[in-house]
């Protein structure tokens, strides 16, 4: 009997499994073995029997929830094929955050990549996407939307210290999420040649030492605490955004608010969070790099889940490939503000005013 795709992977409360294999992939729930795309909080849940994931994401996943997340954990070389039950699984780069990778899964000649959150954009803090060749493609959709589309991230960092060079007296605040998004910034703005120290809140130090014991040069970051107030003019400091709005920023000499993320093309999301200098950088695919990678890979068919599934079913249908929508409960990426923001949008026409020109707007 022929093997169909959804022979090999399935969905279930506790995530996608792969009944062949006896295994979960990004389960929301602790199962036996569990298979990790990322170190984000919403893919990487402590108490699982077993995990395999990327030596990267397992040393993310010890300093978020301690030693003991896992009953056991095994690291998985990028590239590396291993036979789990009656499937062959192989780890390939996600280009999404330090570690992360999509799980290619193939059995009967049939062949599934589940990518995880992935961008195509080059980020100096990881490996880039690899694309694979495949019969299902399971896709995020974070940024599901034609509005969605990311300028280079270079250009927002350039707005930035634009921004620091004409206001020498006030601090920049920049919110970031404390995986992926602040290193990435930080190491923006170390290309684009910025020398002077970077000031980070506490929450953001431990994953940032991580990332530079990666080998990863992110220049001098002292923290934040321990400078004096007037020291903190015309510097750059991270915080995560909710510090950004209280009274932790009050340390901060008269501070321009900015938020780096792909929300931020959304008007209206930046003044409901008071953001003064909104900064368009993801580390999600925007709408282009979503529908590009998908017809890159081949696929005859797509699954998509988490975020803003239904445009592209619709984008996915149209051009004659079969897509479904997951609709999987559990996954709101952290470092993008969540589910819950997802399904706020699309809000009406003034909602999802693009953000073009934005810089220095504080309406
Ligand atoms: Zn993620
Ligand atoms: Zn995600």
């Amino acid at each position: 009997m022929a093997l169909t795709c959804t022979d090999i992977l399935t969905q279930t409360p506790h995530g996608l499994c792969c009944p062949m294999g006896g295994f979960h992939i990004d389960p929301v729930r602790p199962v036996a073995r569990a298979l990790i795309t990322h170190g984000h909080s919403d893919h990487a849940r402590a108490g699982h029997g077993a995990v395999l994931a990327t030596r990267e994401t397992l040393r993310i996943m010890a300093a978020r929830y301690g030693a003991d997340f896992a009953g056991s954990s095994e690291a998985a070389a990028l590239g590396e094929e291993r036979r789990i039950g009656d499937v062959t699984v192989r780890f390939v780069p996600a280009g999404h955050v330090l570690g992360s990778a999509q799980i290619v899964i193939e059995a009967g000649g049939c062949r599934i990549v589940v990518s995880g959150d992935y961008k195509r954009e080059a980020d100096p803090t990881c490996r880039p996407f690899e694309l694979v060749p495949c019969d299902v493609f399971i896709t995020e959709a974070t940024f599901g939307l034609p509005v969605f589309r990311h300028p280079p991230a270079r250009d927002e960092i350039a707005k930035l210290l634009e921004s620091v060079a004409l206001f020498p007296e006030r601090a920049h605040l920049v919110g970031v999420y404390a995986l992926g998004k602040a290193q990435r910034v930080m190491a923006l703005i170390r290309a684009a040649g910025h020398d002077a120290p970077i000031y980070l809140h506490g929450a953001l130090e431990p994953l940032t030492a991580l990332y530079k014991s990666e080998g990863i040069d992110l220049g001098d970051t002292p923290k934040a605490t321990a400078a004096k107030k007037s020291e903190l003019a015309g510097r750059i400091v991270l915080a995560p955004p909710s510090a950004t709005q209280d009274l932790w920023s009050r340390r901060l000499p008269d501070p321009v608010t900015a938020f780096a993320s792909g929300w931020m093309r959304v008007r209206a999301r930046a003044r409901q969070k008071g953001v003064e200098l909104p900064l368009v950088i993801s580390d999600h695919a925007d709408w282009d790099d979503l529908c590009g990678t998908i017809a890159e890979t081949g696929a005859g068919e797509v699954w998509v889940t988490h975020g803003q599934e239904d445009a592209l079913v619709h984008w996915c249908r149209t051009r004659g490939l079969a897509a479904r929508p997951l609709h999987m409960l559990g996954y709101g990426d952290e470092e993008e503000g969540g589910a819950a923001e997802a399904a706020r949008l699309p809000a009406g026409p003034d909602e999802t005013t693009v953000a073009a020109g934005h810089t220095g707007d504080s309406s």
